[in-house]
């Protein structure tokens, strides 16, 4: 995955005209830090963990990124998903750098208590390098708000109360309205913002969704109450689908519940595996790595790919769908309505402030709108597709900022 990452950001960083020596030098991560956990586990066993927190880039402001409870998670993948936050925060110009963590457990074979160890664990070895204006952790796959109050209380613990130290917290303990959706908010808001530059709305279009977690159901019931008929949505146990469109309310109800979309009664069963080639106008991939690779990029049906998760397109597919003329908004811009209200929750935990609701949806979509509209008339400018300009605006506004703080100024003559 760390190949894929760097393969886009060469690409654009050629095109800003960067040498070799100063694409080196930004790709590197600034620090990177590896931890033994080891916890006791419920049935008197001893457990252990690695965990990872990956700094890649601090030129625009603190660290931020996600933290990640995967088995398949490890230094490479820590490095690649820190790599993208760097460009994705300086894409929706929030005052952030760029870091992802993690940890290589399983918590579908966990128990509360073990996870809560394990967190506490992670906190009190990385504690001296994260910080609310060092580096700010939030949710990614299989962490929550609950994992980050534990993240909040352990930090609290060592140096006294700590909100703006994590972002994604409950709202009842210094988290923000808005926060939980943010990411499928985002993805709403770029989505329309792409069906409008093709004079179509979002209740024009059918949509298939991969994964159900945080960022796929909030992202299909917004898209689902602005008028888009959701036809297929698949998890790691399979997909469920209604051509006449499902109910998307009734279908987060039951994966709430049962901790899977599989069974839904309103729906038809399907091979989950078969949703990236789904017969719907739009697809989004708000799953996990390598979703649409090249063993069945051909096969996609959908005229527009709306990227939720991180890294779902590996380059050589997305070479094919360029080819093929399919639309992509890539990762780095479609699901930075995450990092966006974390950065509005920081804020506010710094000015000890609490907004209203209403005032994080208006400032997300503006944010968003605003970001879009930077990336669109970059690859009209290049002639490149959004991807590229995507990491195009990304590396160009941290490079600018790396030039100011004296880091590069020799170095570097941006075109
Ligand atoms: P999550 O743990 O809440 O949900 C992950 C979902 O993916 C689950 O429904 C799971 O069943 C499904 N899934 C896993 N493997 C699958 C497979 N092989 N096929 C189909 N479905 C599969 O995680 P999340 O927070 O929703 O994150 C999803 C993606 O979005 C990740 O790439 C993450 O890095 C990215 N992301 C998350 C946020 C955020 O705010 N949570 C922000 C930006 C990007």
């Amino acid at each position: 995955m760390l190949e894929d990452s760097h393969r886009y950001f060469h690409e654009a960083a050629g095109l800003l005209g960067l040498s070799d020596r100063v694409q080196e030098i930004l790709l590197a991560p600034r620090r990177t830090v590896k931890v033994e956990i080891v916890i006791e586990a419920e049935d008197g066993s001893l457990s252990h963990y690695l965990g990872y927190r990956v700094q890649h880039n601090n030129a625009r402001g603190p660290f931020k990124g996600g933290l990640r409870f995967h088995p398949t998670m490890d230094e490479d993948h820590a490095a690649a998903l820190a790599n993208l936050m760097t460009w994705k925060t300086a894409i929706v110009n929030v005052p952030f750098g760029g870091a992802k963590g993690g940890i290589d457990c399983d918590p579908q074979t966990m128990t509360k208590s073990e996870l809560d160890a394990v967190t506490r664990a992670f906190v009190s070895q990385t504690k001296e390098v994260i910080g609310p204006s060092l580096d700010i952790p939030a949710p990614d796959v299989n962490t929550n708000s609950e994992v980050m109050a534990w993240i909040m209380d352990e930090y609290s613990r060592h140096y006294g109360f700590s909100p703006g130290v994590v972002t994604g917290k409950p709202l009842h303990l210094f988290g923000s309205f808005g926060r939980d959706e943010a990411t499928g908010r985002g993805i709403m808001y770029v989505m329309r913002a792409a069906l409008r530059d093709r004079g179509q709305s979002l209740s024009d279009v059918t949509v298939a969704v991969q994964g159900f977690g945080n960022v796929g159901s909030h992202a299909a019931r917004l898209i689902a109450e602005q008028g888009a008929k959701v036809i297929a949505v698949a998890d790691h146990q399979g997909g469920v689908e209604n051509p006449e469109g499902l109910d998307v309310p009734a279908l987060v109800d039951w994966a709430r519940e049962h901790r899977t979309v599989k069974g839904f009664p309103d729906g038809t069963a399907f091979p989950g595996d078969e949703l990236i080639t789904w017969p719907a106008d739009v697809l989004i991939p708000a799953a996990l790595e390598d979703a649409i690779t090249i063993e069945n990029v051909r096969d996609v049906r959908a005229s527009l790919i709306v990227e939720g998760a991180n890294g779902p397109t590996t380059p050589e597919a997305d070479q094919i769908l360029r080819e093929r003329e399919i639309t992509v908004v890539p990762d780095i811009l479609a699901n930075a309505g995450g990092v966006t209200v974390s950065y509005f929750e920081w804020a506010q935990n710094i000015q000890r402030f609490a907004w209203e609701e209403e005032r994080v949806i208006t400032e997300l979509e503006k944010t968003m709108e605003r970001a879009y509209a930077d990336v669109v008339a970059t690859a009209k400018r290049k002639s490149v597709c959004l991807r590229t300009a995507s990491f195009y605006l990304g590396i160009r506004r941290v490079t600018e900022a790396a030039i100011s703080r004296r880091a590069l100024r020799q170095e570097i003559k941006l075109d």
